[in-house]
This record gives C-alpha cells, structure tokens and sequence, in this order.
C-alpha cells in the first residue's frame, strides 16, 4: 500500500507538535480524500482494516484486506498507522492511536511470539500460553547491559532496581490483569531478574526464589479460568543493602480468598483431579526440595501435610438426622477418627465440636443440636480454618527464614500479584471482595498516571491540554460510604437476627435505586458497574460468609488440642485477641482499618511500576487471540488514556535545583546571582534542546518520554 507509507502527517511518529492537541479522529477527511487505509467498523462488530474505494455522501465504500467489499458510514471510518509502523515496541509511537490501531499492534506482535509491548510507562503482557525463549540468565544478562532494550518484564525489573539504587526511592512493580493473565508468572519472572543481580554469597536470593513454589502449592487451585489459580495475593518486598545486594525480604499475603471449598469441594466432586501436563509426583517433590531450602524442618513439615489430611478426612464427615429430621449427629466412622488423630483431639471433642452449637443461658453454656446444614457449614468451616491457619503458618515460617532484620529505608522493591478482576456466571461474596480490591487498585493507577500526574502540571505552571480518563471513584463511593455503602450495609444487615440474604438484597435496591453504579436484579441478586464492567453479583451466602463462622468453638477446640501448627493461640495474640479473628470479613477490608488500607498506604510509599497482563483466550491455548477479548481488557484497564498521557505527557522531571544541581557545571560562565530556574533555562538552551521536548515550570523541568537523565547526561557532554 504505496500511499500509506508517507507520513500522513508531515510529522515524524513519536514527536508532537508543541501545545497542539493530536488528531486522530477528526482527520478522516483527509484519509478519504488521498483513499488510504483506514479501519472500519462493521456490523459484526469487529474492525477490518481497507481502503477506501469511494464516498458518496456520509457512506463510504472500502474494500476490506480480506477481499470483500462494504459499504459503511464514513462515521464508522477512523485512520489506520502507516505500514513502516506496524508492530512497533511501544504504542506511543503509533501515530494514531484509535481502538483498532492498538489491537492491532499487539495482536501482530502476539503473532510473531512478541508478547510484550509497551503502553507508555506501563508495560503490557499478553500471555503466550507456552514456552518461548525469552527468560533465562541469557538474556537477563543482555538487559541488564543494555544489550537489549525492546519491552521485557526484566526491563521493568531493571529499571525498578536502577531507580531505588539511584534515587534511593522504595519501589514497587504491580502486576495485574484478569485470573489466568500471567500475573504471577511475571511476578516470578521479576524476581529472577531481581535475584540475579543481586545475589550476595549467601544463598538468600535462592531462598527468596523457593518461596514460590511453596505459597503456590498450598495457596493456588485449579479454577474454570487458570489450571494453576493462586487463590492469594500476595505482597513480596525484596530489601537491599546499599551496595544493592539482596538481604532479605518479607512476604505479606492476601487472604481474603481463601475459602476454596467452592471450587474444589474436597476434591472429589471437581471432576478434575488431573491437569494436562502436570505431574503432582514431581511437583510434590520441588515442594518438598522448597521447604528444605526455606529450612522448615522435617517434623514441622509432617505436621504440615497432616493437617492437609486432617482437612481432607473432615471433608468425608457425614450427619444423619435425629429427632424427626430437626437436628443431627456425627456419624461415626473412620472419617472422624482420622480427622480427630489427626488434628490431635478426642473424636469426642471433634463431634461435639461439629454437631452443637454453645449458648450462653445466664451464666452457663448449653449444648444445642445443629440442623443439617448448619452442621455441614459447620465442618466445612472447620476445614477452611484449619487450612487457613496452616497457609498463615507456612507464611510466618518462610518470613523467618528470607528476615531482613532492621528495615532499610529507600531499598526495597516490592512486587505485588494479586487476583485480579473476576466475573463469572454467578458471582459471590468472593468475586465482590476481589472486585473491590481490584476497585482500589485501580484507583491507584488512575491517581499515578493520570491525576497526580496532571495536576502537577497545572500547579506548576505549564503548557497542557488536560486528557479525561475513567475516573472510578463513583464506583468506590457505592462501596465505601458510611453508613450507607455496600460494605456498612452488608454489615449492618449481618448483626440482624432476622436477616436474610434476601432482606439484604432488598436493602440494597431500596438505597441505590438511583446510583448509577448500581443496578437492581431480579430475587436476591444486584449488579454493580465496575470499571472494568458490570457484575452481577448472588447474594446467597453474603451475610454468612460477612460473619465468618469462625465460631469461638474451633478456636477453643484447637488450642486445647495437642495440634502443633495452626495454633490459634499465637493467631490471636498476633491479631490482638479472639475477637479480631472472629472480626466480620468484611469489616477486614474496610478502607481504614483494612489490610487494603495498609497495602494501599504502602505502596503510596513507592515510585510505581506498572504492568498489566492479558489473556488473550478463555481457554488457556497457545496463539489464540481473541479481539473481543483483548479489546475489553485493554478498554477496562485504560491503556489508550494511558498511551495519551505519556505521549503527551514529560515522564521524567527535576526540581530545577536538582537540575542545575547535576548539569550546571557544564555551563561555563555561570553567574553567581542566577537562582536555579534561570539555570535550568540556561542549560536547556545552551545545549539546545527541542522546544517541544521540554517544559519549565515554577518549581520543576518537566522532559518527554526518551529525555531521561541517562541521555540528557550524554546529549550534554557530547552536545
Ligand atoms: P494469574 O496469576 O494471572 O492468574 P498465572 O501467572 O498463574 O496467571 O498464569 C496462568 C498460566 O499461563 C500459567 O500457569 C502458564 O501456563 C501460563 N503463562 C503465564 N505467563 C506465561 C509466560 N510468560 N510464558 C509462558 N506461559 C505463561
Ligand atoms: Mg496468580
């Protein structure tokens, strides 16, 4: 296509024209009248990239690449990038960046195995599905010399380690995307470039490493969307010694999911005990190999897979009824004496423990019978306690063995992978809590690439057209408010008696009928508008699962048991006392007493890095690239504001002494009385930077994408 490789717009792709706002939409005309290629939407809702033929009116007729030939509006019509520019590194090189461009680029780099692109400052990840030949101490080592700068999650790496050596600045890389994206692989693969390089010579980076396989082989399940599903997020912060060296590091988990039961309901009744490709002999053996090296000893590690056992046998406990199908009673069988040998208390205890339920009746406490399914929650919740306080266990034991001892300030890197945005068929209680979490995160985003960012243009002073971006804080609102947001009303509703799901489903429509991020449903069920799309979300167990029948029983049950690992003891005095561990769910994510809160409020701390991964298929496979798919997460996660900003946007900036402080020598004849803002004018202007490459503002020299510090170093003394 001949035509299409002139630069359509008289200007070189990547650089701006100074204060003008990019036109990407309104230019049709001119693609229309020199007939080059553009991408038009068409009825079936995809793009199809063709030239136009010619117009009539508002109707255009192109005829597709594909051979046939349309007749569209021209409204449908939007300019497609030159050939030169196909598959370029980083989208703000495209010189239009409509919807179809961007797809289009990171599905043609998908095609040839290029699974990372760069969206400005954000690097996106599309995972490939299968093994390609990018990893390695290879190839960690040509970036680490610069030897290879094309978009990598080892450059990410790279420039988080050199950015904290240099600034001596805490960072953090955060990854997110859908389940199944590749969060936590990336996350791996970030900490391998991190290991690598700052390996010390006492095994601690390989240690770091171990932990991986051990969070991922009690916390990750088989789930509809990943084979391999971590079922926590997780927070892993990497410190290091001055000389950059690792020395340590500290892992904080997520919890907030850890109610398997749902998705493998003791195992059994998942109808997927094999995964392809996936031998659990062998992958029982790293564990084992993982939890040597992170020095968990042998005993400690029986006790740890008894425990495992212990879940699995109270898994096969059943009742029967008793007094005309009121109430019931353990049967007893073998199910229960392993279970009871197991966790090291007397079958007894384990029965009463199951079938009744204590009251207090002035000043003593009665036994009451339980019904059936009170009994079945019951055991079930018994079951994800115990699992839950082994996870926590195994937690605690790894951080003994990675201490840092006294925290360094400024040399951290912290990577945080944590679930990402889920919609199924039916949504739970689960998906809500994951939904919101997801809600703050991208909060977080927002606030780092687009609020901050652009308000700190305006307070300084300089030359800027503002970008919109999908602000979400309506959203946050619906669950945040006090008293009348989700979350106060889900607990609210949980400390009436009479409540029911159904009552609390009803609640709901009734406040925020007119909420425009809330949609009433049908029976129990409510919608919300996320950001990244809408939900809809079963109440059915909300208010039960917002208890968290971690009944005072268990705990009393366990501590009195001869159980060596989750010893709730320590659980409570580390939570401060039983009745933060008996604390409402819900309440545990609350903005300000909230695990969320503190994470948040620690990575405020950091210079952010950012990476989003893609699923390109729903079903896990190799070259499969699905549009839609793509299309939606990219939409919901923002890339194109993103791209925007940063083209139009100055990533790197100095305070102008800062400025002055590290070029000024290079100019000759200073004056004394110059205050620093003249100086950085004077050293912008003696070595002749662009204008459009530049601001000045009142406080800060603001420089466009490619003007880091490293050039500028080397563009002065050359210059
Ligand atoms: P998430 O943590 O986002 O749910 P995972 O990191 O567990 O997703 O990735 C899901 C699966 O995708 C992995 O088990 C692996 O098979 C595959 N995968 C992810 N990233 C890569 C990669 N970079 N290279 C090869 N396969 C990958
Ligand atoms: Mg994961």
């Amino acid at each position: 296509v001949e035509e299409n490789n002139e630069n359509v717009n008289g200007h070189v792709a990547g650089s701006v024209p100074r204060g003008k706002e990019p036109e990407w939409d309104d230019n049709i005309g001119y693609f229309i009248k020199k007939r080059l290629c553009v991408w038009c939407h068409l009825p079936n809702g995809q793009w199809g990239l063709g030239k136009i033929q010619e117009t009539f009116g508002d109707e255009a007729t192109i005829s597709l690449l594909s051979g046939t030939v349309v007749k569209v509006s021209t409204a449908e019509l939007l300019p497609a990038n030159p050939d030169i520019l196909e598959g370029v590194d980083d989208l703000i090189q495209l010189s239009y960046l409509n919807e179809p461009s961007v797809l289009h680029n990171i599905k043609h780099r998908y095609a040839q195995d290029l699974v990372y692109s760069k969206a400005g400052p954000v690097l996106i990840a599309v995972n490939p599905f299968k093994e390609i030949p990018i990893y390695g101490n290879e190839i960690l080592t040509s970036y680490k010399q610069k030897a290879k700068d094309s978009p990598h999650v080892y450059a990410i790496a790279d420039a988080a380690y050199n950015e904290m050596m240099r600034d001596e600045k805490n960072q953090s890389i955060i990854i997110s995307g859908e389940s199944g994206a590749g969060k936590t692989e990336t996350a791996k693969h970030a900490m391998q470039y991190l290991a690598a390089f700052g390996c010390g010579n006492d095994g601690m980076e390989y240690r770091i490493l171990q932990t991986n396989c051990i969070l991922q082989a009690f916390g990750n399940a088989k789930t509809s969307r990943n084979n391999n599903s971590s079922r926590f997020g997780k927070l892993i912060e990497i410190h290091f010694t001055p000389s950059g060296k690792i020395r340590g590091a500290k892992i904080q988990t997520y919890r907030l999911n850890l109610r398997m039961a749902s998705e493998y309901k003791y195992l059994n009744q998942s109808e997927c005990l094999l995964v392809d490709g996936v031998d659990d002999g062998a992958e029982f053996h790293k564990l084992v190999d993982a939890l040597d090296i992170v020095q968990i000893c042998k005993d400690d590690q029986e006790q740890a897979f008894a425990m495992l056992a212990a879940v699995l046998w109270l898994g096969n406990i059943s009742f029967q009824v008793i007094d005309n199908g009121n109430h019931v009673e353990v049967l007893a069988n073998e199910a229960v004496e392993n279970a009871a040998r197991l966790i090291n208390c007397s079958a007894q205890d384990l029965v009463l423990a199951l079938s009744t339920h204590k009251i207090q009746a002035g000043e003593d406490f009665i036994a009451k019978k339980l019904t059936m399914q009170k009994a079945i929650d019951r055991r079930d919740a018994l079951a994800k306690f115990i699992y839950a306080r082994l996870f926590e266990w195994l937690v605690v034991q790894i951080n003994k063995s990675v201490e840092v001892g006294e925290l360094s300030t400024g040399r951290s890197i912290s990577i945080l992978d944590v679930y990402g945005f889920e919609s199924f068929k039916n949504n739970s209680f689960e998906q809500f809590c994951i939904n919101y979490a997801n809600e703050r995160l991208q909060q977080h985003f927002n606030r780092h690439l687009f609020k901050l960012e652009q308000e700190e243009y305006e307070e300084d002073g300089i030359n800027w057209t503002k970008v919109d971006f999908e602000d979400n804080q309506e959203c946050l609102n619906l669950f945040e408010k006090k008293p009348l947001g989700l979350l106060s009303l889900l607990d609210e509703e949980s400390n009436i008696p009479n409540a029911t799901d159904l009552t609390f489903a009803n609640k709901l429509k009734q406040y925020f009928n007119d909420n425009p991020c809330f949609k009433g449903e049908r029976g129990r069920a409510f919608g919300v508008c996320h950001y990244a799309g809408e939900v809809v979300y079963d109440t059915n167990g909300f208010l039960e699962k917002n208890r968290d029948p971690m009944h005072s029983d268990f705990i009393h049950l366990l501590s009195s048991s001869g159980c060596q690992l989750p010893k709730p003891a320590s659980l409570s005095c580390k939570s401060g006392g039983l009745e933060s561990s008996m604390q409402s769910v819900g309440t545990k994510f609350k903005v300000d007493e909230s695990q969320l809160f503190k994470l948040m409020h620690q990575l405020e701390k950091t210079t952010p890095h950012f990476i989003r991964c893609i699923k390109p298929n729903a079903k896990q496979f190799p070259g499969q690239y699905e549009d839609d798919l793509v299309s939606q997460q990219l939409r919901c996660c923002g890339v194109l504001e993103v791209v925007r900003i940063s083209r139009y946007g100055y990533p790197t900036r100095m305070t102008h002494q800062e400025f002055a402080g590290r070029y000024g020598f290079l100019l000759l004849e200073t004056n004394v009385s110059w205050d620093p803002l003249s100086m950085s004018v004077a050293i912008l202007k003696k070595f002749n930077f662009l204008p459009e490459m530049y601001e000045v503002g009142y406080t800060k020299v603001y420089l466009r994408m490619g003007q880091e510090p490293e050039h500028i170093s080397l563009m002065l003394l050359l210059g």
